[in-house]
């Protein structure tokens, strides 16, 4: 059996090599190194792959989230909801933009932005809502796009988590996650379910006013060449990421399919003991990814667990261990913690076990097999 790995990037690049390294080569011996036809070709089959009209390519998704937030044209003092239940890169760009991060609570079933608390934080200043496809499902976009129609809001999805993942509408249309609000954001991160080698992101979008702005902003605010008309910022994919990626897109639904396929194992396993909380899918079985299969065990000691298993040589992870809103750099006097119940039970009952395309099912097993020796 292959060493267990919370991800298996070696076992995967050894099934793409010869494409990765020969289209490595052309792009070093064509020294197009940035905005070279990789890239523009990515560009147009991720737009393709997704249904959406504009992929913007940027250097990494927390870049594309500011970007996104940039091109709206949002101003200090707006208010933008978002998750208290994500990772950090979420809330930062909010603050970093001199925005008013509004961190709401999440469903306990989803992990996902909870659409009440969402309602209930919306004053005249909000401008904008950022769900996040956490660990790989698509967030209750019906309800939020209803929300922001209705306030006047728009929506920015998180997309770093749930690439490839497809929403139904409730009048039975399929969206793929990113094609659903105004903007969205994505990222490449080695990890992510589309990866690259280094550090990639992306902004989508169907509008075309605002990717032309989107454009200018990833390129020093420039529309003509030095001419700048807004401040921007330096965020560009480069070729050779863009080589990965384009030889990974072809395989992104096999590699979900993998990661769907690891997580029925997993659940088959764990779903009938009375302290396990296996991961709910919301909605069809399209719509959840699994970038992460996070378990809930109840009336256990969590970090007990998690220390057993790394002890056992079997890796896991907390995600996320700490809420947004008690984070030192994001705490706020407004917030109430009743206003945070479920995340402040989710952040001590939360674990994360290895989740990735070329899991075996010898592994799943010996990983089940120890997880279940510590509960029972
Ligand atoms: C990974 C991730 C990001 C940030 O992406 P980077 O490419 O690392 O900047 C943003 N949001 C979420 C939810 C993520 O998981």
């Amino acid at each position: 059996m292959r060493k267990i790995q919370m991800v298996d990037l070696q076992s995967q690049y050894a099934f793409i090599r010869p494409q990765v390294e020969a289209g490595m080569k052309e792009v070093l011996s064509s020294a197009q190194f940035i905005n070279g036809p990789a890239v523009k070709s990515f560009q147009a089959n991720l737009e393709n792959y997704l249904g959406v009209k504009h992929v913007i390519p940027c250097a990494n998704g927390t870049d594309a989230l500011q970007v996104a937030m940039m091109g709206l044209g949002l101003k200090p003092g707006d208010e933008v909801i978002t998750a208290d239940f994500t990772f950090a890169a979420t809330v930062e760009v909010i603050a970093l933009l001199g925005l008013t991060p509004i961190l709401v609570d999440v469903d306990p079933t989803s992990f996902n932005i909870d659409p009440d608390a969402i309602e209930k934080a919306i004053t005249p200043n909000t401008k904008a809502i950022v769900p996040v496809h956490l660990f790989g499902q698509v967030a209750a976009m019906d309800r939020i796009m209803a929300i922001a129609k209705k306030n006047n809001l728009y929506v920015i999805e998180d997309n770093a988590q749930g690439i490839g993942a497809t929403h139904t509408t409730a009048t039975g249309e399929k969206i793929k996650s990113g094609a659903i609000g105004h903007v969205a954001s994505t990222s490449f991160f080695p990890s992510k379910n589309l990866g690259c080698y280094g550090d990639g992101g992306a902004i989508f979008t169907n509008d075309d006013k605002l990717a032309h702005t989107l454009r200018g902003v990833v390129n020093h605010g420039m529309y003509e060449r030095y001419h700048h008309d807004v401040v921007g910022v330096n965020s560009r994919l480069d070729s050779l990421q863009a080589v990965v990626l384009n030889e990974k897109l072809k395989l992104l639904d096999f590699y979900n399919e993998r990661r769907k396929w690891a997580a029925m194992r997993y659940t088959q396993a764990f779903s009938s003991h009375a302290k396990i909380i296996t991961p709910t899918v919301v909605g069809d079985c399209d719509s959840h990814v699994f970038h992460q299969y996070t378990l809930r065990v109840i009336d256990t000691d969590r970090d007990a667990l998690v220390k057993y298993l790394q002890d056992q040589g079997i890796p896991c992870g907390v995600y996320y261990p700490i809420p947004l809103h008690l984070q030192k750099a994001y705490t706020s006097d407004q917030y109430k913690e009743e206003d945070f119940a479920v995340t402040n039970r989710l952040i001590k009952e939360v674990i994360s076990l290895p989740m990735h395309s070329e899991l075996e099912e010898e592994q799943i097993k010996t990983i089940c097999e120890h997880v279940l020796a510590f509960m029972n």
